[in-house]
């Protein structure tokens, strides 16, 4: 096989040959042949002035990039618990069976792999499968068939029809920001209003050419005030307040600072980020260009993650009216010196990415492992200047108050809590999608609006979040009670409240970036404790197993994914013990491991079946 340099040269070219841009290169280097080749590797680490074992370091890392043969179609089921509660697993054994293949293993001809990957963010019309990244959402067994058929004819995946890859954005409740009748500009007009912004205000020490600003309330710092008054926390379930953050980036030293959006929204049941880019994408824009204004950056990033490849065209395109309009570029709304634009930058299937320091070494072209802190991104963020990241719905929010003020935002929702919350509503519901409430709303009421019948349990903020059960329906929506990113899924009574958990607790192990190994030990570690409880075999002492390596979890994980790891099994074990106990063989220990019985294989090889080839189970 040749390299195909001519292709790779073109791609290089596009990204100026930045070893920052790797993970985007490699992602359209695979775009070529299906997979990335050695040859391609040693090319591309070649031109890049990088070392081999780096670039294929970073091809291992992502799920979505393929050092070895996958197929010309890659087909991936979404594998998240509402997923299989829409029965995707019969339909991948239906495809499966379909194309002659097993589940995993690239068909010998090369022509498909099929396997399944963690949530896509389709929960609201599951089940939902990627064929080469294109999402395809309400699958059944009739476009099961559909989609084996073209793959059999080796239809290209750009010519097939329209209808498979349509998407709704299923707005159930609309309220301040999804409400919104704001038009591109004006929150950025809004802001520079706020004071006189002369053109000369590079700062004597450049640290930003915003420090030249007076230090009275005008432009810039009055933003900054409203933005603090209006006692806004992020969206993505830490609450850190962006006020404060915005101001730490905004005095932290530095040659450059950098504004970043985090779309990489892979808590399993969130998928508000989805509609927020498809829908509000202006709206999105328009409060990172707001947050540049008041930190002074010239540079921002959305980072979206790989699962939204579908909406990389249509956002690109809206970044390109922006600049013809004046709303991105040099002199944004004609404002002399305010310059900003922005990048997209897609992710490859990699949740911890989803951390914000994370985020930023992906960003950098590096493994997402997310970094020591402190320093923490305000300081020491995107190559190492300041840097401030907020998610998706924290900046639409940001333009919201831009325009509308900080005492208009907090008068909405609790003293704690300011404003609306957007949550993604799934699972056992009549009408599942997106709605936004003030914060402070009751389980009950958002089950109430979303046709929930029969309700016994509701998964608050994804699997690192909280489930909760009936007796709980009248907590409340906010960072005072249950906090959440934005994931809510409803569980009826006939759901077997074990099997959320296995799946989460598979989750995690698939998800865990490997960097420490307790992590990487422990949440496998707890897979084989609930396989072996779903098989009947578990015993009192698993149950205790899974308390110890919380214990291990929580004291040496270098970041939250470990830290959390344990949640959703301690939730369910504390609120519906008896779907554990009922599995449990006797209060004995069981091993996980029959040992002797993997040795039979060998037994049966060298023909000997005395005692001595035996092997005692010790407890
Ligand atoms: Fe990676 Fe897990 Fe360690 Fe986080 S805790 S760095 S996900 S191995």
């Amino acid at each position: 096989m040749t390299e195909p340099r001519a292709e790779l040269d073109t791609i290089l070219e596009r990204y100026g040959g930045q070893p920052t841009a790797l993970l985007q290169i490699l992602r359209e280097a695979q775009e070529i042949e299906g997979w990335l080749p050695p040859p391609t590797i040693t090319y591309l680490a070649r031109r890049l002035g990088l070392p081999r074992a780096r670039v294929e370091g970073v091809a291992g890392f992502y799920s979505f990039l393929h050092l070895e043969r996958a197929g010309r179609y890659r087909v991936l089921f979404s594998d998240n618990i509402t997923d299989r509660m829409a029965g995707n697993l019969e339909l991948l054994d239906r495809l499966c069976g379909s194309l002659w293949v097993e589940q995993g293993k690239a068909s010998e001809d090369g022509l498909v792999l099929v396997d399944t990957t963690s949530c896509t963010g389709l929960c609201d019309q599951g089940p939902a499968i990627l064929v080469n990244g294109w999402a395809i959402p309400r699958m059944t067994p009739g476009r099961v068939d559909e989609v084996a058929e073209l793959i059999r004819n080796d239809t290209p995946v750009e010519t097939w029809p329209g209808e498979l890859f349509a998407i709704d954005d299923n707005i159930q409740r609309a309220d301040i920001l999804l409400g919104t009748t704001l038009e591109p500009g004006d929150a950025i007009r809004a802001a520079i209003s706020r004071g006189p912004g002369e053109p000369d205000e590079r700062a004597v020490n450049e640290r930003s050419w915003r420090e030249g600003i007076a230090a009275s309330a005008q432009g810039p710092t009055a933003t900054l005030e409203e933005i603090k008054r209006s006692n806004l926390r992020g969206r993505g379930g830490a609450g850190f307040t962006t006020g404060l953050k915005w101001e730490a980036c905004r005095s932290a030293l530095g040659e450059q600072r950098y504004v970043v959006c985090n779309a990489d929204e892979g808590e399993p049941g969130t998928f508000k980020d989805r509609v927020l880019l498809t829908r509000y994408a202006d709206l999105v824009f328009e409060g990172m260009t707001v947050c540049a204004y008041v930190i002074g950056a010239r540079k921002g990033f959305l980072y979206l993650r790989g699962e939204y490849r579908h909406l990389l065209a249509p956002l690109q395109d809206v970044l390109a009216r922006r600049r013809r309009d004046g709303l991105l570029g040099r002199q944004v709304c004609g404002q002399a010196g305010f310059e900003f634009d922005i990048e997209i930058h897609l992710g490859a299937g990699a949740y911890v990415c989803g951390e914000e320091s994370a985020l930023i070494e992906s960003l950098e072209g590096k493994r997402g492992i997310p970094r020591n802190r402190p320093p923490y991104p305000v300081t020491h963020g995107y190559l190492q200047q300041p840097t401030t990241v907020n998610n998706v719905e924290t900046f639409c929010a940001a333009a919201l108050i831009a325009l509308k003020g900080g005492d208009w935002y907090r008068g909405i929702g609790t003293a704690k809590s300011a404003g609306t919350k957007i949550l993604s509503v799934s699972g056992d519901c009549a009408r599942p999608g997106i709605y936004e409430y003030p914060f402070g709303v009751t389980v009950r009421q958002v089950l109430e609006d979303c046709g929930a019948a029969r309700t016994q349990a509701v998964q608050i903020s994804g699997p690192s979040g909280t489930c909760i059960d009936a007796t709980e329906f009248d907590r409340r929506i906010a960072f005072e009670d249950l906090p959440t990113a934005g994931a809510f899924m409803a569980f009826d009574e006939t759901r077997d409240m074990f099997e959320v958990a296995l799946n989460f607790a598979h989750f995690f192990a698939h998800e865990s970036c490997g960097f420490c190994t307790p992590c990487r030990v422990g949440t496998t570690l707890l897979c084989h404790v609930m396989d072996k409880l779903q098989a009947g075999k578990g015993s009192q002492h698993d149950l205790n197993r899974i308390f110890r390596l919380n214990r291990l979890l929580q004291a040496s994980s270098h970041c939250g994914l470990g830290h959390t790891a344990c949640n959703p099994l301690f939730d369910t074990i504390k609120r519906f013990r008896p779907a554990y106990e009922r599995r449990l063989e006797s209060l004995e220990f069981e091993p996980a491991f029959d040992l002797d019985g993997a040795l039979a294989r060998a037994r049966e090889m060298t023909g000997r079946d005395d005692a001595g080839a035996h092997l005692g189970v010790e407890e």
